[in-house]
């Protein structure tokens, strides 16, 4: 079968499904979707009684325990009101070691004894699922024959409705544990560790003289970076629906070199996906804000406004499962592949993060003087001894096999962890390290040589874009984090961290106040002796510069480049300490994510391997024939050569993976996963190598597989 370009005329068509979302006057209440399917404050406050409503509000607002006998009024509530929405079932939504959302739908509806059926939903229903848990990964926690794992009512994450063409469902946010109250999902130890840091926080809090915050919130904003391309094409290609990436493709001759792309006008058929998603997103509740173009053709991103970390990460998994539901509606799929496309720019996620108390200060704002803001030096410290102390476990906390094409790419942040502070509180910190020099750096303005434009008031420092870590402004942002990635573990690992090291330096604070010092005296000596011992993890070059990775090695800096390379650091003696003093993951708990996350690295590469020599075998070696057989038939020997030549080195690079796909007998574990990425991943790539010149040499017709000029460009 041939393969016409006309399809691609096809393939850009698309009609307008959206229909007249934005039609209506939104200065009417009654016209703005925002949290109109989510069971929130409003609504409870609404449906529940006084004193319900007042238990609920301190469970959200103070991370205090709700008492279950409320629950029966509550799961009445929700119940009703789900019902008034047309929802038939609900599902205790859970977050498993896959990275994935889970769901198991139930019917309200119960027999009545009388022919008919009635709704019922207890409080019991509510707070607690019971299912087979036995297919889920658990890394050795539970044996399969102990199938009993529950699911629990996580009430610091609203529940909603979700529409679906033909029906509504009741969502409620749970976390999953097997029944030795072991954490079977992402969820437990997250809400854990903030749990860990706000005591922390709190503790500090006192010591600088805040005795009015109650509760520290860890926060979090992601900017989720993604690719939209024509359903046909993905469908054209089984590398794509089997593993989420194009295992062969040549460079076609544009690519983003023209930097037309990002931050460009966005396609109209995007765009038109891109409100359905975000209307739908916001009937959840989910405050979406940004949008636009990225680097790479065909790639965007969409950034909501942050949210506490449980919310945060909730939505975030809502928000790439709508992205990709909506996406179907206009002929389109969403990639959240880390790496879709060799040679042209991957997808991340940057999490931005910082901590706010009760009382609604930003710990991570300078302020206008952050050489004289006290608290902000001391927490900020914190996050750097944290993060130096246990970088290779940040590394970890974003391990998977899509990452390891752009981690240590010049694309995105390296796999070597390294701060970013700014010019301006480098110089706050250098002065109080050397005690010398004045901290301050005077606000200025920048003028545009022109008295019709505004004088702009400028940044204390630059922005830098390859930083792993960077400060901006009020934040941190973790841009490691991979575009597939959950948010729960990267920020279970930094809530956790950082609780250890305010912790710490809290300590060291309190001893000084103890032997006379005061608080501005003790802070200042503590934040300077943290300051020293841990700046080697600052970096305000380029990131991507060969001369960086040779100087972090001279730092003796962890370069993990590989997920095999990281995945060990979960179990790092210093992972196991912090992790345990908090109590967010016990060490076989910590030990059942290693073992999961490695077989999840070894099964994909699997996949691929073995997807990547049925695509060869089945489709590009019979092209190369079919390309021969047309040489022949025309009689120009000489062009024959090439193809033969070019067929050869793919039969051979088949062999070789042949190979390697036959697993070695009696190796597991972590030395499994280095066959993986050693043999396996490397045979791939030869057979690649030899199918990409021949996509440049076979007639276009006879290739079996859509190009990236068509697939990046057709839109
Ligand atoms: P930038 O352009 O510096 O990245 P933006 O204001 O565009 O900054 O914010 C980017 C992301 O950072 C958004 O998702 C936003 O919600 C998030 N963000 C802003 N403030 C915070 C905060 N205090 N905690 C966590 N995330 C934040
Ligand atoms: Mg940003």
């Amino acid at each position: 079968m041939t393969r016409l370009r006309q399809e691609n005329v096809t393939a850009a068509k698309w009609s307008s499904n959206g229909g007249a979302l934005g039609t209506v006057d939104l200065t009417e209440a009654e016209n703005n979707p925002f949290g109109q399917n989510v069971f929130s404050l409003a609504t409870q406050r609404q449906r529940l009684s006084k004193d319900t409503f007042k238990q609920l509000r301190s469970t959200l607002e103070h991370g205090e325990a709700l008492d279950p006998a409320l629950a029966d009024e509550v799961a009445e509530a929700m119940k009703r009101w789900a019902l008034e929405r047309g929802a038939t079932h609900y599902t205790h939504v859970f977050q498993p070691l896959t990275g994935l959302t889970a769901e198991k739908h139930d019917s309200f509806f119960e027999p009545d004894g009388e022919g008919g059926a009635i709704a019922d939903f207890s409080g019991k229903e509510l707070i607690q699922g019971e299912p087979d848990a036995s297919s889920f990964p658990t890394g050795g926690v539970r044996a399969t024959f102990e199938a009993r794992g529950y699911t629990a009512w996580d009430p610091t994450s609203p529940a909603f409705v979700l529409e679906n063409p033909n029906g509504a469902l009741l969502c409620i946010p749970t976390a999953f544990t097997s029944w030795t109250g072991e954490a079977l999902d992402a969820k437990i130890p997250l809400l854990r560790s903030m749990d860990a840091l706000s005591k922390s926080a709190i503790r500090a809090l006192k010591l600088l003289g805040d005795a009015e915050s109650k509760r520290v919130f860890t926060t979090v904003g992601p900017e989720q970076e993604y690719f939209l391309i024509d359903e046909q094409y993905f469908f054209e290609r089984p590398d794509l629906v089997t593993t989420g990436r194009t295992l062969f493709g040549a460079k076609p001759p544009k690519g983003h070199e023209l930097d037309d792309h990002y931050f460009g006008s966005i396609p109209e058929r995007i765009l038109a996906c891109m409100m359905e998603t975000e209307n739908e997103l916001r009937k959840l509740g989910v405050p979406v804000k940004t949008r636009h173009n990225e680097v790479a053709p065909g790639q965007y991103e969409i950034a909501p406004i942050f949210e506490n970390s449980n919310v945060g990460s909730d939505h975030q998994q809502l928000t790439m499962q709508m992205m990709q539901n909506v996406a179907r509606n206009y002929g389109l799929v969403c990639l959240l592949h880390e790496k879709p496309f060799a040679g042209v720019n991957g997808s991340g996620k940057h999490n931005n993060w910082s901590m706010g108390t009760d009382t609604g200060v930003n710990l991570m704002d300078p302020g206008e003087t952050p050489a004289d803001n006290t608290s902000f030096l001391f927490f900020c410290a914190a996050v750097i001894q944290a993060v130096n102390r246990h970088q290779g476990l940040l590394r970890a906390s974003v391990a998977n096999i899509g990452q390891d094409h752009r981690l240590g790419a010049n694309e995105a942040p390296p796999a070597i962890l390294s701060i970013f502070l700014g010019a301006e509180l480098e110089k706050v910190f250098e002065a109080i390290e050397s005690g010398q020099g004045d901290p301050h750096t005077p606000g200025s303005f920048l003028g545009l040589g022109t008295p019709v434009l505004p004088a702009l008031p400028m940044h204390g420092g630059d922005r830098n874009r390859t930083s792993p870590f960077a400060f901006t402004g009020n934040k941190f942002e973790f841009r490691a984090v991979g575009s597939s990635d959950s948010l729960a573990f990267p920020n279970t690992v930094l809530n956790t961290i950082v609780a250890e090291a305010v912790d710490e330096l809290a300590e060291q604070v309190e001893k000084r106040i103890a032997g006379g010092d005061d608080v501005a005296e003790a802070v200042t000596a503590v934040v300077k002796d943290s300051y020293a011992a841990n700046k080697q993890i600052l970096f305000g070059g380029d990131n991507y510069d060969e001369e960086w990775h040779a100087e972090a090695v001279r730092r003796g800096l962890k370069n993990l480049r590989t997920t095999p390379d990281a995945l060990p650091e979960v179990l790092a003696p210093a992972t196991v300490k912090a992790f345990g003093a908090y109590g967010v993951l016990s060490e076989r708990e910590l030990e059942s994510r290693y073992e999961v996350w490695l077989e999840q690295y070894i099964t994909r590469a699997n996949i691929e391997a073995e997807t990547a020599e049925s695509i060869a075998r089945t489709m590009i070696v019979p092209a190369a024939l079919r390309h021969l057989a047309l040489i022949d038939a025309a009689e120009v020997g000489e062009l024959a050569g090439e193809t033969r030549r070019l067929l050869d080195e793919l039969l051979a690079a088949i062999a070789t993976l042949d190979e390697a796909n036959a697993y070695p007998e009696g190796i597991e574990g972590l030395e499994l996963a280095k066959h993986a990425r050693d043999r396996q991943l490397t045979a791939m790539a030869g057979v690649r190598e030899a199918a990409d010149r021949l996509e440049k040499v076979v007639a276009d017709d006879l290739w079996p597989l859509p190009k990236y000029s068509e697939i990046l460009f057709v839109r």
